[in-house]
């Protein structure tokens, strides 16, 4: 599944190779996505110029003169810029056709994706308008993250993975930043000093960066090749090392469930 630093990777991709293109067409081959894709798009889209695509948690906004798509790839969907005239690949679901014969593929073999439409501001819209703020912005700090966990139970993992408190911080992630800050994933959230704090949100803000730029450095040709981005070349540190030596210590490496997600962490660096 795609976590934060691909979607990041992926809309830096794609920005360019849509901005200031106009939709001639569109076509829905199979509009049966996590929610139903927007039979109005075929109306709407033609004439529309893209203007630019931003990124919201893990959805794509594609802000057109009109309206906002809003696509979510969910498990195993893809972006993809082909030739119009070249031969549609299995599970490529719909299709923007540009007038420069240039056309954006959207491909999910489980469709668990989402691809929405609103004339509205998209930041407000029900997908995204509960969503906390975003980790790579100043908003995500130790003073927000130990102010919202004073008296939660909740194990530090989960809370610092829940979308209302903070966006895009997946198991992988979630798993190497608090190994990287030094906190035991089991800890409860409320129970987490403001100093352990302060390494955490700074260790979530390396890792994604980091990860985005190993995004960028890997990154594919988006037209005509998979659509996928270069995933996670970091160097794990925790995450599905059980039973290994830790990276900075004798110990091994253990594993825990915690919400029902596998949990890997150092019992002596994390505390
Ligand atoms: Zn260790």
């Amino acid at each position: 599944m795609p976590e934060l630093p691909e979607v990041e990777t992926i809309r830096r991709g794609i920005e360019p190779l849509v901005v200031n293109k106009v939709v001639d067409h569109v076509q829905i081959h199979n509009g049966s996505l996590r929610w139903p894709v927007p039979d109005v798009l075929v109306d709407v889209l033609p004439g529309q110029k893209a203007r630019t695509v931003d990124r919201r948690s893990k959805y794509l906004l594609f802000y057109f003169e009109q309206g906002t798509l809003i696509v979510h790839l969910g498990m195993t969907g893809h972006l993809r810029l082909d030739a119009s005239t070249s031969k549609r690949r299995k599970h490529d679901h719909v299709e923007i056709v540009f007038t420069d014969g240039t056309a954006l593929r959207y491909n999910d073999s489980r469709r668990f994706g989402a691809i929405l439409w609103t004339e509205k501001d998209p930041l407000q819209h029900v997908r995204l308008t509960d969503l906390g703020p975003e980790p790579l912005t100043s908003e995500f700090n130790a003073a927000y993250l130990y102010q919202l966990s004073r008296g939660r139970k909740i194990a530090v993992k989960p809370f610092l993975m829940d979308s209302h408190v903070v966006v895009g911080i997946g198991n992988i992630y979630a798993s190497e930043a608090l190994f990287r800050a030094g906190i035991a994933p089991v800890r409860p959230a409320g129970k987490v000093s403001k100093a352990a704090y302060e390494r955490l949100a700074q260790s979530v803000t390396e890792i994604l960066t980091e990860a985005i730029a190993a995004g960028g450095t890997t990154i594919r040709d988006f037209s005509n090749s998979e659509g996928r981005p270069g995933y996670f070349k970091q160097k794990l540190c925790v995450y599905g090392r059980a039973g290994q030596k830790c990276v900075s210590c004798e110990a091994l490496v253990k594993q825990v469930k915690l919400g029902q997600r596998s949990t890997y962490y150092c019992p002596v660096c994390q505390r």
